[in-house]
């Protein structure tokens, strides 16, 4: 997976912010307008699910009617927004994913989102080394 980097322009074109006026540090922690963003996403059930992305200041609410979502966990659909990698997408907003992605540095969640791709890298280092260390041995048991 191609890890997530944080946006160069963060201001530039979304909605709810001055196209163009770029932030300085100091006023990084000012408050920003709510803005919403709905997404429908075809999942496994007849019923696109619809996955929801609030930012309200600093705070990032998502919610997903699918089954994880609705027991707390972070379901694939909102992963796949954060990660920019949506499949099955059946709203006609493409341009909101770019948007919420561009807020997400901005908000309370942004430290868990880094933690999380850490942690996926980690794992998949981890599975290459054990792919490599089954190999040797494969090749050590030969002879
Ligand atoms: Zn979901």
């Amino acid at each position: 997976m191609q890890a997530l980097q944080p946006p160069v322009h963060p201001a530039g074109g979304c909605a709810g912010l001055i196209a163009g006026k770029r932030r300085s540090p100091l006023l990084r922690r000012r408050s920003i307008p709510a803005d919403s963003f709905e997404f429908l996403v075809q999942g496994s059930e007849a019923e696109p699910y619809r996955v929801a992305f609030r930012f309200e200041d600093r705070n990032c609410t998502a919610t997903c009617t699918c089954r994880a979502g609705q027991v707390g966990q972070a379901c694939k659909h909102r992963l796949g927004i954060i990660w920019g990698v949506v499949d099955g997408l059946v709203s006609d907003n493409a341009d909101d994913l770019v948007a919420v992605r561009e807020r997400l540095p901005d908000t309370d969640v942004w430290d868990r989102i880094e933690r999380l791709r850490d942690a996926e890298e980690d794992l998949a280092d981890a599975k290459a080394r054990v792919s490599v260390a089954k190999k040797a041995l494969a090749r050590a048991m030969r002879d």
